[in-house]
């Protein structure tokens, strides 16, 4: 059993910053990054609303700097991941999916958030055949082809915008007769001309053959139903909070969202702090789940002093 100061668990912005100011409190954070290092960022391309970077920066290399910062500042980060938890009392015990058991005696959740989808068996037969909740790391495959994105909010119009760049037509299916994204982002959409929204329109159901995606049926409001041809079938409907394995001890509202205390990163567990997506079903930027990690960290500082 290895015991731990300040265990955080995740590998987005929100747990790499915890752990650079973990380890400049030297309070010895051990880091585990999860299935998906470098977190839901490394999704996206270029990251032009991260401040500090005057012409945008590259996602992956935004992340690596921050995982390099934090290891050179002391931060133990490893690959792993968290598979039980027991926040029954304190230290809290951990087991890692490598066999490694720890004992923390504070404990970070940073564990983010992943892709929704729709729910239909036919997505489920076609995912990774052309069903994606990914544009950024699956569009190269469908240059010059026909695809669809589901969701109108903020995630579905920078897919979609990314995606026209690379193919050659790209339709919305957007469920209701107006976006939730930005107006900034719904403006880029408009300024695209191979993107075509589909106002009203519901997924009946993907279409395919044994190559995979040959198409999706849809549904209007008004009852009427239509196919379209496409090579890809784009998931942009929001995200699940991470929280599962903590839920037992650790308070979520109905979503699953981690409940933290007013402005702190403090959770109903004495000691267990949460930061990034896992608590925010707000704001979900980049600079948020940094500045959230930050709190954490301080956070499980002042615990672990007083
Ligand atoms: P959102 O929850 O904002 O939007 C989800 C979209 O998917 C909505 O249009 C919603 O429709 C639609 N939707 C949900 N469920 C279904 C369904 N079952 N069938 C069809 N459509 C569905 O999620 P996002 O991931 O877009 O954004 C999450 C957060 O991240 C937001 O706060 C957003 O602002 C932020 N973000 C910011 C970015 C930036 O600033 N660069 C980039 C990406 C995200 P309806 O509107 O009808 O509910």
């Amino acid at each position: 059993m290895e015991k731990v100061q300040c265990l955080i668990i995740g590998g987005g912005p929100a747990g790499y910053t915890a752990a650079i100011y973990a380890s400049r409190a030297a309070i010895a954070p051990v880091l585990y990054e999860g299935l998906e290092p470098g977190g839901q960022l490394t999704t996206t391309t270029v990251v032009e609303n991260y401040p500090g970077f005057a012409g945008g920066v590259e996602a992956t290399a935004l992340m690596n700097d921050m995982r390099e910062q934090a290891v050179r500042l002391g931060a133990d980060v490893r690959r792993g991941v968290a598979v039980k938890a027991d926040l029954g009392s304190r230290p809290f015990h951990i087991g890692i999916d490598d066999g490694t058991e720890i004992e923390a005696e504070t404990l970070i959740i940073a564990t983010g958030a992943t892709a929704r989808y729709l729910g239909l068996p036919s997505e489920l037969k076609f995912r990774g055949m052309g069903v994606s909740a990914c544009a950024t790391c699956d569009g190269f495959f469908y240059r010059k082809k026909d695809v669809a994105v589901v969701g109108g909010g903020d995630t579905a119009c920078e897919e979609a915008t990314y995606l026209a760049g690379l193919c050659r037509k790209v339709y919305m299916i957007v469920r209701r007769d107006v976006f939730r994204a930005s107006v900034a982002m719904q403006e880029k959409v408009k300024s695209t001309p191979n993107i075509e929204v589909l106002w009203n329109c519901n997924t009946r159901e993907v279409l395919g053959d044994a190559n995979g995606v040959t198409g999706a049926r849809l549904e209007r409001k008004d009852g009427t139903v239509f196919d379209i041809a496409i090579d890809g079938f784009f998931l942009a409907i929001g995200h699940n909070p991470q929280s599962a394995l903590f839920a037992p001890w650790v308070k979520t509202d109905a979503e699953g969202y981690i409940v933290t205390d007013g402005r702190t990163s403090a959770t109903n567990v004495e000691g267990v702090f949460a930061a990034g997506d896992v608590q925010d079903p707000r704001y979900r930027q980049a600079i948020t789940a940094a500045a959230s990690g930050c709190r954490a960290a301080l956070d499980a500082e002042k615990f672990l002093k007083q």
